[in-house]
């Protein structure tokens, strides 16, 4: 007796899972030929039936939707479809796929006793040459069309009697995308997960269809939009209904793919395809993370940002699509997607601003999947609490809205001059070399903003998700440090150095106040090297405002009235 295992090929992976599914055993390896026979059955039964069928019932499954994964199998050649009456029609339609069907098993029963000498092309079993089978695209999808995707398929390939009853099962496993008719399925080795689709979509949809003498249907009735938002809102779905028993599977996810296919017949308007969506595994531990931390904040983030609600006219539900599917996209591809989650209310009547999907999910998706330090993380959150509940908070809230992203480098210090930061806090925030701009530091500190707001509406309390860490510093924190010191010591008259800085609009002229404090033995040669790097403008403005952040802390009790704080022209400011 040889083992089943994963194949590594999707399709016949797919089916595994549905037969697993219908079985109940608890790994792939303990199926046994008894297993297959049962599931051979239960498959019979459901593609078999009336409702399977189109008898009774105003659709044909197996000759419609069915035939998007097997076009011209046993079920839909008309030459299968032969008799006087309806009835006579299906039994040799049934007859035909018994008897296809009852070969594959064979064949796949001798596949898992016995050694050969033919390879199977999909899973590498060695077999009898009498347990294989030669496929083509009627029983395997994508076997033409599809030239990336195992191009050797192309005129058919001989496989294995196991992986070719697998496959038979792939409908069991398959569902639609919500807005476009696409067919989608999740490859994933994670057997709990895979099989609690099949379950639930499939074995257990198509038995409810039949008891209620209602046509077959690949499910698609999740409320969401696009093939991204789909896969997201199944993925949400099972964990919501199955936390206790998938969380361990979404904690330490194994490679993770939805593949969206069709294997139609080629015609004018529609053309085989399969497209392979990667769900990032960072986005699988996120979601069992903000489950496990807040069911509540986990249904917010799922159904603010991946549900599209009923009831909405045409045009709300237009834009909610927009949403839902760029949402989706970015959260697949493991970018930002604060900026867009902030809906200011605009054109609302009495409508305060939102942060759809909640500070928490927000909060937790920076850090587990954008990867955002715990450090920043917990000053943003600080400093976002601080404006919202500061007395000018209205004012302050336009100000950061309004303004332009090379700009924000002077709100921010200015932030460090009236104490709200530090100036190693300002400078973990925008460190040199950092992927994270400005604007999306300001739509973090706005998401905070907005949420504590909704929070005082509600008598809730603000979820706080950060506790303050301790700042690591390196060698250019340091040595603004020295610098500053240094600076603070020796300068005559430090509340006007301060003021020349702060507002001297060009590198000449900051090289210019630079320069001064040379010539007064403030600052050293080789300071005013590393100050003002020659060839290097954005690095020295980058320079000049951890400078004036240390200034600005270290110096409060005489920094000069000047309020403005002066930003770099365009052309340094292009890679900010
Ligand atoms: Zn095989």
């Amino acid at each position: 007796m040889r083992q089943i295992n994963w194949t590594g090929h999707p399709f016949v992976d797919a089916g595994l899972a549905a037969i697993v599914a219908i079985v109940g055993v608890k790994r792939l390896e303990d199926l046994t030929a008894e297993h297959l026979e049962k599931a051979a059955k239960e498959l019979e039964r459901i593609l078999l039936s009336d409702q399977a069928l189109g008898i009774g019932v105003e659709k044909a499954f197996a000759k419609g939707a069915l035939s998007q994964l097997f076009p011209n199998s046993e079920l839909v050649n008309p030459s299968h479809w032969k008799g006087e009456t309806p009835e006579a029609k299906a039994e040799n339609v049934r007859q035909k796929f018994r008897e296809a069907l009852k070969h594959d098993l064979e064949k796949a029963k001798i596949s898992l006793v016995q050694s050969g000498d033919a390879t199977c092309l999909v899973c590498g079993r060695q077999v009898p040459e009498t347990a294989t089978t030669f496929v083509r695209k009627d029983k395997m999808p994508l076997l033409a069309g599809i030239v990336n995707f195992y191009p050797a398929f192309a005129y058919g390939v001989r496989i294995c009697g196991l992986c070719a009853f697998a496959v038979r099962f792939l409908p069991m496993s398959v569902m639609r995308t919500g807005v476009f008719n696409r067919l989608w399925f999740l490859h994933t080795q994670a057997l709990e997960v895979a099989v609690e689709i099949s379950k639930r979509y499939c074995w257990t949809k198509f038995n409810e269809a039949i008891a209620a003498n209602e046509p077959l249907e690949f499910y698609n009735r999740w409320q969401t939009a696009g093939d991204a938002g789909t896969a997201l809102y199944a993925l949400c779905e099972l964990l919501e209904r199955l936390g206790e028993q998938l969380r361990e599977a979404y904690y330490h996810p194994l490679p993770t793919t939805a593949y969206l296919f069709s294997n139609c017949l080629p015609t004018k308007d529609q053309k085989p395809f399969v497209q392979p969506l990667p769900i990032p595994n960072d986005l699988l531990i996120f979601l069992a993370k903000l489950q496990l931390k807040s069911q509540h904040a986990f249904q917010r983030f799922w159904q603010e940002l991946l549900l599209l609600p009923e009831g909405l006219n045409e045009k709300e539900r237009k834009t909610r699509i927009g949403f839902v599917q760029i949402v989706a996209q970015r959260l697949l591809s493991g970018e930002s997607i604060i900026g867009m989650c902030l809906d200011e209310g605009n054109g609302q009547e009495n409508r305060p601003p939102r942060l759809w999907g909640g500070w928490l999910g927000h909060a937790l998706y920076l850090r587990e999947v954008r990867k955002m330090p715990e450090s920043k993380l917990a000053i943003l959150e600080r400093l976002g609490l601080s404006i919202a509940q500061s007395a000018d908070a209205k004012k302050r809230i336009m100000e950061l809205r309004k303004t332009d992203r090379g700009d924000l480098y002077a709100i921010f210090l200015r932030y460090v001059r009236e104490g709200w930061l530090k100036h190693d806090e300002f400078y973990t925030l925008l460190p040199p070399n950092s992927d994270t701009h400005a604007s999306e530091l300001r739509d973090i500190l706005l998401a905070v903003i907005y949420e504590w707001q909704h929070c005082q509406e509600g008598g809730e309390e603000f979820p706080k998700v950060t506790e303050e860490v301790p700042l690591s510093r390196d060698e250019t924190l340091n040595r603004i440090k020295q610098i500053g010191e240094h600076l603070c010591q020796k300068l005559p008259n430090l509340t006007r150095w301060i003021g020349q800085l702060q507002t001297a609009r060009s590198s000449e002229r900051i090289r210019g106040v630079y320069l001064s404090a040379v010539q007064r033995g403030a600052l050293s040669f080789s300071d005013f090297v590393f100050l003002a790097p020659l060839g290097d403008r954005q690095k020295m403005w980058l320079l000049r405002d951890y400078l004036l952040a240390f200034l600005f802390e270290r110096a409060r009790e005489v920094l000069p009235e000047e309020e403005e704080i002066a930003v770099p022209e365009r052309t340094a400011l292009e890679n900010l």
